[in-house]
């Protein structure tokens, strides 16, 4: 994946990297997507090339309910291309595997059931980490994942980690999917969302954690209005300063 392959590029003001990490459904996507709107900025869900990853796994049946195939998803890794690409018709970027949009097939629960065992593959993460911080070079990007903060770029200008209570998590994750029409159960994404945290925190590479410099951002009862204006003023003094 380059820059080449975020077509918004042209407009956008080159500034800061913002990092935003955090547990699985907190909204961070939601959050980052309106920011980088607001500032003109590009958008990654670094997430979204896991799960690329791990639908490309799938479908070639190197991982699923029987033993994993590490050793060919390794293999594999430098003909799994992964680019964003802008759709002007939704306001915002969709995930492409090898030349083909999977945007929606990549957020199902089977993807979601087997990313956090691909997500642990050292080669993945080297490979998907590489893939980051070139896109990140040019600065102007916000970013979401699980290590954008601590590993991918530790010099970020800015980091917030998110987190909310894992039932309202549960709740939103699958007002999502049953808005898009996944026929889901709400105790079953709840389920897959602690089981991805308790994987995201305890595995060996680039665990799930607080940045030391990174603020804190609860939403659990907060609107997305009162999370942006809590953002925005944060951004604007940042900027500020580094103009003074
Ligand atoms: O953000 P999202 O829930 O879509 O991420 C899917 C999974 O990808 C996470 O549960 C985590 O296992 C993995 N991930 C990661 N590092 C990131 C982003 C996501 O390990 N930076």
């Amino acid at each position: 994946m380059n820059r080449a392959n975020c077509d918004k590029k042209e407009e956008m003001e080159k500034k800061l990297i913002i990092a935003i990490d955090g547990y699985s459904s907190c909204g961070k996507s939601s959050f980052a997507r309106a920011i980088a709107s607001e500032l003109n900025y590009i958008y990654i869900d670094s997430g979204a090339m896991y799960r690329a990853v791990t639908l490309y796994s799938i479908r070639k049946g190197y991982t699923g309910n029987g033993d994993q195939k590490t050793g060919s998803i390794i293999e594999d890794l430098p003909t799994i291309h992964i680019s964003f690409i802008y759709n002007p018709d939704i306001g915002s970027y969709e995930t492409y595997l090898n030349s083909e949009n999977v945007e929606d097939e990549i957020r199902s629960i089977e993807v979601s059931s087997h990313v956090s065992r691909i997500s642990q593959i050292h080669e993945v993460r080297a490979r998907m980490v590489e893939l980051q911080r070139q896109i990140g070079v040019y600065k102007g990007i916000v970013m979401d994942g699980r290590d954008i903060g601590t590993v991918v770029f530790p010099d970020a200008d800015l980091k917030i980690f998110m987190t909310a209570s894992v039932d309202i998590r549960a709740k939103r994750r699958y007002d999502e999917l049953r808005g898009k029409n996944i026929d889901v159960d709400l105790e079953e994404v709840r389920m897959n969302i602690i089981s991805r945290d308790i994987a995201d925190e305890n595995r060996d590479i680039s665990p799930l954690r607080r940045a030391d410099d990174a603020l804190v951002l609860d939403n659990s009862r907060m609107t997305v209005d009162q999370q942006m204006e809590w953002v925005m003023k944060i951004i604007r003094q940042k900027i500020n300063e580094d103009r003074n």
